[in-house]
């Protein structure tokens, strides 16, 4: 019996030629080519012969469908293939996690203007290595060297494709074969296997750690001091804090014993910061204008963390060093394209008017967001929802905690506002998968079997498509 329906179903499988020509497959071979759609069809009648075979249930009740509907059938599965084809890659998503620099997520959202200077250098060509005055080749630091040194005062920069490569590669030309001194206290490992020790060797230098985890002292350093001595490095321990019975070295009795032993100081601040914190309410961070006015002979920092820009590594400091940076043959494997100094150069031109910078910058004016700013654009996201969903979705303005993220700030909790969602049927779980795998992803956290949405880090024109993901979960 079961033998007789497996071959009834095997004979009623439409044949190639006959589901290709049925309209609907045409008009779904103008929309994605053949090759994709022959593979996709192939593969789905493979799939179906499979199932038939291992699947008695399923062999059952297709033996009692005609041809007609065995089409019908296969050609769903088609369309389902192809959008799940389309489902892969590089997306959108909305990040409503309340962490703003959230590395997963791509870390700083661009401002407007970066994003039309990316649009004009990539639809047709740009002066990226090409000198407008001279007619001559051209370099592509010069875009934004005096952005940066007139925003950070430093003699000279360079850009290169992120901090870990900006690190590197000062390490790579100034100390390559000699010793770096550096902190026990600042041995920092950031996600993504980026750690101090592995990058000072793998740059060819050997790594002298001094003092403990808690305390290092002048003394210490003073007495790693040797010969082969070529760098002593600070690290900005930006993703976590020693406190307690804690001393560190200031960043000037390390450039003053830098200048006594005739040494270099080199600090890795991780997130860069321009703009000064404490003035939308944040706890102090050392600016990079702060760190070269101290007299750091070369500073390296991210553009994507707090400087809210595009995933960059910017090297600032003194010109003789820069120029040797430029030099080195590893600094082209780093180098970085022009979409980023395209972003960057407007970044960075926002930040020539400091009073701008909290509104322009999206990745500040979340940080500054207050209690109020918050619970307005959590009551009218709850609105929206209410307007489309009514009662098919409950839903409850919550405080929360929100973060910098980015390794940025690591003990600060910035207050929040969520809306709370809750669907019959639906546990948190489920629903959290939902959103996640909607057409426009949005990415949500759960607390005490909610799912949250932070209103922090969702843009309000988000809000629409958020509404429509959820009607379309409510059905
Ligand atoms: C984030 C960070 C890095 C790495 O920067 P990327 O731009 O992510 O490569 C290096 N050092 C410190 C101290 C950091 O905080």
């Amino acid at each position: 019996m079961e033998k007789d329906q497996l071959h009834k179903a095997l004979r009623t499988i439409t044949p190639m030629n006959e589901i290709l020509e049925h309209a609907e497959v045409v008009a779904l071979l103008h929309t994605i080519g053949k090759p994709l759609l022959m593979d996709i069809l192939t593969q789905v009648i493979g799939e179906y012969r499979q199932q038939l075979h291992t699947d008695s249930l399923f062999t059952e009740s297709m033996s009692l469908l005609d041809r007609q509907k065995i089409t019908t059938y296969l050609i769903e599965k088609i369309k389902s293939k192809i959008s799940e084809e389309k489902n892969t890659g590089l997306k959108k998503v909305i990040n409503a996690t309340g962490i703003v620099l959230h590395t997963n997520l791509g870390r700083a959202p661009l401002p407007y203007e970066a994003i039309v200077q990316i649009h004009k250098v990539n639809e047709g060509y740009s002066n990226l290595e090409f000198d407008l005055e001279s007619g001559h080749r051209g370099s592509r630091h010069a875009h934004i060297e005096p952005l940066i040194t007139r925003l950070t005062g430093a003699e000279s920069a360079m850009v290169v494709n992120n901090n870990a490569a900006a690190v590197f590669l000062s390490l790579n030309t100034l100390a390559n074969q000699g010793e770096v001194i550096v902190s026990r206290g600042q041995l920092v490992e950031i996600g993504g296997s980026f750690r101090i020790p592995d990058i000072i060797s793998s740059s060819g230098c050997t790594m002298i750690e001094v003092g403990t985890t808690n305390k290092t002292k002048d003394k210490d350093y003073a007495q790693a001091l040797s010969e082969n001595t070529a760098v002593l490095l600070k690290v900005h321990t930006s993703n976590y804090k020693i406190s307690g019975f804690t001393a560190e070295v200031s960043r000037q009795d390390l450039v003053g014993l830098g200048r006594e032993k005739d040494v270099l100081v080199m600090e890795d601040l991780g997130s860069g910061c321009l703009y000064d914190l404490t003035q939308i309410g944040l706890p102090y961070e050392p600016t990079v204008q702060e760190v070269i006015a101290s007299g750091v002979d070369l500073v390296t920092f991210s553009g994507d963390k707090l400087l809210g820009g595009p995933q960059v590594g910017v090297i600032v400091g003194k010109k003789a060093l820069i120029d040797k940076i430029k030099k080195n043959p590893l600094a082209r494997i780093v180098r970085c394209d022009k979409s980023s100094i395209a972003a960057l150069t407007a970044v960075l031109t926002i930040y020539l008017n400091p009073e701008k910078a909290v509104e322009q910058i999206p990745a500040l004016n979340m940080l500054d967001l207050s209690q109020e700013d918050l619970l307005l654009r959590a009551q009218e996201l709850d609105r929206q929802l209410l307007a489309v969903l009514g009662d098919r979705c409950q839903t409850e303005i919550v405080d929360v905690e929100d973060e910098a993220g980015g390794g940025s700030l690591p003990d600060v909790l910035l207050k929040g506002k969520a809306i709370s969602l809750t669907i019959e049927g639906l546990s948190a779980n489920e629903l959290q998968i939902l959103l996640r795998k909607a057409t426009t992803p949005i990415i949500g956290r759960i607390h005490k079997d909610k799912v949250l949405l932070n209103v922090r880090t969702i843009l309000a024109t988000e809000f629409p498509v958020i509404t429509q993901t959820l009607q379309g979960i409510v059905g």
